[in-house]
């Protein structure tokens, strides 16, 4: 009996199989991979909120709530709420208007420059000093009237930000229907030096990497051809993620979205872009985001 010829056969055996289980997982992979390329954003009813998501339920005038609540800061000033109405189904939006700053003259500018026009809101002024609204979620910061709390533990959910958050929610579905709504893009301002060399960008945790990278392709090259000097970072692909949108994906208005299949972008924008001693690199900022706006709604990535 010859051993090593049997335990040769026996290996070659052993082999093929192991191949074909191997072949067909990697065929699996790749299969599955295929058919998960595109994320589809279904046609979604209008939205029926779970509680978390914490919205008034329907026929409730959020923003007669406010009016009536008349909330001022300390020098006496009030919020102020812009919208244009002109447009297509999409949004982009600037819940932090002031205190952002200059982020509500980008979205403006994104909205009058585009081709594809984006409807636009800002919320301005219900976050500042003493007047601490969160605004794209039911909660504000409470310690010691201190607007520069940036650690997302101290928020509190709290029945008047309910009000202005509810508000803000209202103003963007009078805009488009959730049910019409194509694409809704937030921005925001960033302040942290650690991210003053980049544009942080998050998006549906539903949406494919593959869309994801489509996208950060794209605005990176809009970036540049603008002589934006900025890295494109995306949560999908960011191994160190950035995205402080987290609250308002747990219990804000990335949570209804999701909910409603409504495909968003968060957007921060560092200092050097977007402030009023810095206008000239606003406006570049202006056009890079209005040439891969229309880009990612070109991209068909919905289906
Ligand atoms: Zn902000």
């Amino acid at each position: 009996m010859n051993y090593s010829k049997n335990f040769s056969f026996a290996f070659v055996i052993l082999f093929s199989i192991f191949n074909t289980i191997t072949d067909a997982y990697s065929q699996r992979t790749i299969r599955t991979k295929t058919t998960t390329k595109k994320t589809r954003f279904t046609t979604p009813t209008d939205i029926q909120s779970p509680n978390h998501c914490y919205l008034y339920p329907p026929g409730v005038d959020a923003c007669q709530l406010v009016e009536d609540a008349n909330f001022q800061d300390k020098d006496g000033d009030s919020p102020y709420i812009v919208e244009n109405a002109n447009g297509g189904n999409y949004v982009i939006a600037a819940p932090h208007g002031r205190f952002d700053e200059g982020t509500r003259a980008i979205v403006e500018g994104v909205d009058s420059a585009n081709e594809m026009a984006w409807k636009s809101l800002s919320f301005n002024g219900f976050r500042r000093e003493s007047l601490y609204f969160n605004v794209n979620r039911p909660t504000l910061y409470l310690v010691n009237n201190n607007p520069n709390i940036a650690d997302h533990e101290e928020e509190q959910v709290d029945s008047d930000a309910k009000k202005v958050y509810n508000c803000y929610v209202n103003h963007i579905k009078g805009l488009v229907p959730f049910n019409s709504l194509e694409w809704y893009v937030e921005i925001h301002g960033n302040a942290k030096a650690s991210r003053a060399g980049f544009l942080d960008i998050a998006t549906h945790e539903g949406m494919s990497e593959q869309d994801a990278e489509d996208i950060q392709e794209i605005f990176q090259n809009a970036l540049d051809a603008e002589g934006v000097g900025l890295t494109v970072a995306m949560e999908h692909t960011d191994d160190d993620p950035h995205f402080h949108g987290q609250a308002a994906r747990e219990f804000g208005i990335f949570c209804v979205l999701e909910n409603a299949n409504v495909p968003f972008l968060h957007i921060e924008i560092p200092s050097a872009y977007r402030k009023n001693n810095q206008v000239a690199n606003r406006n570049k900022m202006i056009d890079a985001l209005s040439a891969a706006l229309a880009q990612v709604k070109a991209a068909n990535l919905i289906d």
